[in-house]
């Protein structure tokens, strides 16, 4: 890698959704070695550095305008599998898709897994993902035995949930603003065929969704809903529930071949007849209002019908790999998401109170999510005893200010029914409101960890000078 910098090395990046740009001296190291090198250039420079992944977050977290951006996608290397014990070693730019590839057909699965499998395992802890289990398995951080990580002092310290625990609970969602993970363990989990049963069922209101999840998630191994957020009155929250199973043993009788990667490999082509690259074309004129209605309302319609079916973990999981680019017909603008995390007892009458801002205001979300979640123990987390809604918007040049109004007025819908936030997510979360949910001393705490291992302030990123500027 050329580590020099030059004018010619400005790179405009963008973040998942294409609705945020900004520029910066793009490197792209090899081996974990190279990142000591990197930050003695940034010293040298007067300049800070962002880690990045995939790029996969929706917001502003691996962009960081005029300065260093350090993409680790290349350090990628599986560095120990041990199909006896599920323990996976690896670098920060292995992806969930090689992770899964490498362990299933040894009988083992990732225990958390995001909706695309795209995403690095770096990435994957500095957000510290959940997965639709997360009501069963938590967040990928309780999965993580070890890791090793490069603080920007050229210290390498190695953390678990016994050593240096208060850094392993801190680093673990904490934005890459601590150090560098440059090695991961991490335990897989046990399965016995390559297959989940999967119970699809309507749900007619935004209590009958809740109370799905609700009712559905200690019986199942996964739980998650899709929302209609365009339907108003009576039909608010409408939507679809798919509940997932894990086969037993013996359940299977082709455990071995439903457990091959080429088994579970998404289909090239949709109905056999589009290539999946050009799917994202025909979107593209119901990305509006009306058209956006017409196809949740015929989604909703089509999904009436209760049904059970047996799915490959990856067609499960990575329902939206299936359309290579989708974001990109959302339009120049891009997207954004709005996910919010809310206590059982309020989630039902925030959301209500959101779902029927956003149509009045005429900015209805064209794809909502639901899921069910549990609290845990790392120190920015965004765990809840309750629910999620992530709400996906498309950004337009003429509305982009009356839609920043709109989710500055959720921040206070969910802040006042005592909800949480997410930082791979949201784009308009205000320091105030990280304050004031995370609390002060959480902050406090984090502030103190971060001048013990970043005293010179190198890593900053586009979101933590938001957030936490
Ligand atoms: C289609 C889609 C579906 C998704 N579904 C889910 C979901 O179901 N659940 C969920 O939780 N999230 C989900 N996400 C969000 C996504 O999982 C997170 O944003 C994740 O962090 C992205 O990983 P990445 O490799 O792209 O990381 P990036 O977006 O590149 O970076 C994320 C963060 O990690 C930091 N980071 C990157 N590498 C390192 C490293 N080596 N050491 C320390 N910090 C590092 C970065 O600085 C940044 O703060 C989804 C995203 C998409 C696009």
């Amino acid at each position: 890698m050329n580590i020099t910098l030059s004018y010619g090395k400005l790179t405009l990046l963008d973040n998942f959704g294409h609705s945020l740009r900004s520029p910066a001296y793009l490197f792209q190291p090899t081996e974990p070695e190279e990142i000591s090198q990197v930050f003695n250039m940034a010293k040298q420079h007067d300049l800070t550095v962002t880690l990045r992944g995939a790029g996969r977050s929706y917001n502003d977290a691996a962009l960081n305008g005029g300065g260093i951006v350090l993409d680790l996608r290349l350090v990628n290397r599986i560095l120990a599998w041990d199909p006896a014990t599920g323990l996976l070693q690896a670098e920060p730019g292995v992806t969930l898709q090689q992770v899964w590839q490498t362990v299933l057909p040894d009988g083992w699965w990732p225990p958390v897994v995001s909706g695309t499998m795209f995403t690095t395992l770096g990435g994957c802890l500095g957000m510290n993902i959940h997965g639709k289990n997360n009501f069963r398995m938590g967040v990928i951080g309780e999965h993580v035995t070890e890791f090793t990580i490069l603080l920007p002092t050229g210290a390498k310290v190695t953390c678990s949930p016994k050593k240096n625990g208060d850094l392993f609970r801190a680093c673990i969602g904490g934005m890459g603003m601590l150090g560098v993970f440059i090695s991961i363990t991490l335990q897989m989990k046990k399965i016995y065929s390559g297959l989940l049963k999967v119970h699809a069922f309507p749900v007619r209101s935004l209590e009958g969704q809740l109370d799905a999840l609700l009712e559905g998630a200690p019986e199942h191994d996964y739980i998650v809903g899709w929302l209609d957020a365009t339907a108003p009155g009576k039909g608010l929250g409408r939507g679809q529930i798919h509940a997932a199973d894990y086969l037993h043993e013996g359940d299977d009788p082709d455990a071995k071949k439903t457990m091959q990667v080429a088994h579970q490999t998404l289909p090239a082509n949709l109905f056999g007849v589009f290539p999946k690259s050009i799917i994202h074309y025909f979107l593209i004129p119901f990305m509006n209002n009306p058209g956006a209605r017409t196809v949740n309302t015929a989604k909703y319609m089509m999904g009436l019908r209760e049904e059970c079916s047996d799915q490959s973990h990856a067609a499960f999981h990575f329902l939206l790999d299936y359309v290579p680019d989708w974001e990109l017909a959302y339009g120049r603008d891009g997207l954004i998401q709005y996910q919010s995390f809310l206590p059982r007892e309020t989630a039902h009458d925030a959301w209500t109170e959101m779902l029927t801002l956003s149509q009045r205001r005429g900015l209805p979300s064209y794809l909502g999510v639901t899921k069910r979640h549990r609290p845990d123990n790392f120190l920015l987390t965004h765990g809840v005893d309750g629910y999620s809604l992530a709400l996906d918007f498309k950004v337009t040049a003429n509305k982009r200010t009356k839609m920043a109004q709109m989710l500055q007025d959720f921040d206070r819908i969910v802040l006042e029914a005592g909800g949480r936030f997410y930082f791979a997510k949201n784009s308009e979360t205000t320091p105030e409101t990280a304050v004031r949910f995370l609390g002060e001393e959480t902050v406090r705490k984090f502030r103190a960890l971060k001048k013990r291992c970043d005293p010179h302030n190198l890593l900053e990123s586009d979101l933590y000078r938001r957030v936490f500027g």
